[in-house]
């Protein structure tokens, strides 16, 4: 079975053996240790491994500390991945260097062993902290899905990637019917169980590679890469129906309204906003046409037909 390690996973990176293996051995009490003998060896270890942290010399042939610390920086994926230097060179121009471009620390060699042991686990705590907090900044609190701040995001970076390769990309707008009603009648404590119930009901359906986010008090968002609107609109049902038949205690029924807008073969959308109006009056639309219900937009929601 293949079990990620409950101790964190470092790596050295140093060119000098001695010292590399004196690191590796003594560090290795707290880590789980990979060990790199240039940034070009830590590069490709840090793609196949996702370190926890990296602990890098700044002299060392090919590629140096500073240039590994760029190429981490630059890659999406590694972004987040804290650089502490180790280094003899401590000028202060170097070392105020370093920190400028985003090292997490800067230990002089050869360093008193206790006091590296305890920074290299201050910066991996500090870096998961900073992680945790802005995971929670993009999260909707109520429903565990993703926030409105972080929808926008997510909705540039999809929109820029279907219209540069041509790909089609569906938003489903969902809007959870009564919900005012339902507040009214049984408390916010019902209204708060509907809001969750929809989450959950995201979760259940939707694939890994589309997003969920709650839009704003009532509504919600889905994204559904590669998805046509046709394709969309079955995903669209499944939820409905879904939301209905789970056990639900109130005698007020969950049902959706829903709206779908799609980017598509010759459907041409201008920004991510107008797929968003587009949604949206396709979501009208089906509350206008008594709820509980789906709607596709069509060019006269602000779609343009390419008429090639
Ligand atoms: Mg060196």
């Amino acid at each position: 079975m293949d079990r990620r390690p409950a101790r964190p996973v470092l790596l050295i990176v140093e060119d000098d053996p001695p010292t590399r293996g004196g690191l590796a051995e003594f560090l290795g009490r707290d880590w789980d240790v990979l060990t790199a003998e240039d940034g070009t060896e830590a590069v490709a270890l840090i793609q196949a491994h996702m370190p926890d942290l990296v602990l890098a010399d700044l002299a060392m042939p090919r590629l140096g500390g500073m240039g590994l610390l760029e190429v981490i920086q630059t890659d999406p994926r590694t972004r987040e991945v804290p650089v502490v230097f180790l280094s003899g060179q401590t000028d202060p121009r170097t070392v105020v260097d370093c920190f400028s471009h985003g090292a997490a620390d800067f230990i002089a060699k050869p360093g008193r062993p206790e006091e590296l042991r305890i920074r290299l686990l201050h910066a991996w705590k500090q870096a998961r902290r900073v992680a945790r907090l802005e995971s929670l900044a993009r999260t909707d609190a109520l429903t565990g899905l993703h926030n409105f701040r972080a929808l926008q995001l997510k909705l540039d970076e999809e929109f820029a990637r279907a219209a540069r390769y041509a790909q089609p990309l569906a938003l489903l707008l969902v809007d959870l019917d009564n919900l005012k009603a339902l507040n009214d009648r049984y408390g916010h404590e019902a209204g708060n169980a509907a809001l969750r119930e929809t989450g959950e009901v995201f979760r259940e359906e939707l694939r890994e590679v589309d997003f969920a986010a709650r839009f704003g008090g009532d509504e919600f968002v889905a994204l559904l890469p590669h998805q046509t609107g046709a394709e969309a609109m079955v995903v669209a049902e499944r939820l409905r129906l879904r939301l209905a038949s789970r056990p639900w205690p109130w005698p007020q029924p969950l049902t959706l309204s829903i709206g779908i807008a799609a980017m598509e073969g010759a459907m041409h959308v201008q920004d991510p906003a107008s797929l968003l109006a587009a949604a949206d009056a396709a979501l009208y639309r089906s509350k206008h046409k008594g709820r509980n219900r789906v709607e596709v937009a069509s060019p006269a929601d602000g779609l343009t037909a390419d008429t090639h």
